[in-house]
């Protein structure tokens, strides 16, 4: 990225970042506020591209660059859950047309298909036919977390980049989703790279951490040897500042 104040400076937001995810697991991702955790996501969900270097995924077969990765392969593969229920859902577009908008890619269905996948996927997530004709302005916090998530799935991904997913929900809303997550995850097998701050729900839900600063790679592996024995005197820190 360019440094900001209008010279032509730049700096490396991410460098020499390879980790592998274990199919039905859990990675977390954790580092302190600028380390390039998000901007790792848009990266590979390629809603940025990279100023320079390459983004490289590994999906069954060959190691490919995602630059020549049509955007409908690579959706169907992975999908994204942002941190802010009500910003990523557009506030003009009833429930089921917000949940039908991922299809367009995948060919043409009529309004009662399209309808009828809606309802499937918001039932998955805990919602159902009260949601399906709404506005995201008339339901709950929770609830358009939910529909983030239903929006996530309707491409029937393998993997969900969940981006801070609980921080702008309150605490007995983040559980409830923390565990719709563990339910869906057990149900589909689906695999998850999970960017969060909180250090307790980190623990209760990942498999594997890897640590951030600065772009890089700090630590990576199981959470208990990440969290209880870090190698790392970064990682100690971030633990020991942590709430
Ligand atoms: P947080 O925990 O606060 O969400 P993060 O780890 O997700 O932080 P990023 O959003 O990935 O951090 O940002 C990494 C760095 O890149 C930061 O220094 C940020 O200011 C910078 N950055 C992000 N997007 C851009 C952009 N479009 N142009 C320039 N700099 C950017
Ligand atoms: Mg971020």
């Amino acid at each position: 990225f360019r440094l900001p104040g209008g010279d032509n400076r730049h700096f490396a937001a991410l460098d020499q970042l390879n980790f592998s995810l274990g199919r039905g697991r859990t990675l977390a991702v954790v580092g302190e506020s600028g380390s390039g955790k998000s901007t790792m996501a848009k990266l590979v969900m390629k809603l940025q591209r990279p100023t320079a270097g390459r983004v490289s995924l590994r999906l069954d077969t060959a190691v490919r660059n995602i630059h020549g990765l049509p955007a409908r392969d690579l959706y169907r593969k992975i999908q994204m859950v942002f941190q802010d229920p009500y910003a990523s859902l557009n506030p003009r577009k009833r429930i089921w047309r917000i949940l039908s908008a991922p299809l367009c890619n995948y060919g043409r269905l009529d309004r009662g298909e399209r309808q009828a996948r809606a309802l499937r996927h918001l039932r998955k997530v805990g919602l159902g036919e009260a949601q399906l004709y709404a506005f995201p302005h008339m339901l709950s916090g929770g609830q358009r977390q939910r529909v983030n998530i239903a929006r996530a799935l309707v491409t029937e991904p393998e993997i969900l980049i969940l981006d801070e997913p609980l921080s702008a929900l309150d605490v007995s809303v983040q559980a409830q989703i923390v565990n719709l997550l563990l339910d869906l995850q057990r149900d589909l097998g689906l695999t998850y790279l999970f960017i969060s701050h909180d250090l307790a729900v980190v623990r209760h839900f990942a498999d594997q951490v890897l640590v951030m600063k600065s772009g890089e790679m700090v630590e990576w592996g199981g959470v208990e040897q990440v969290l209880e024995y870090p190698a790392q005197e970064y990682t100690r820190q971030l633990l020991h500042s942590a709430p």
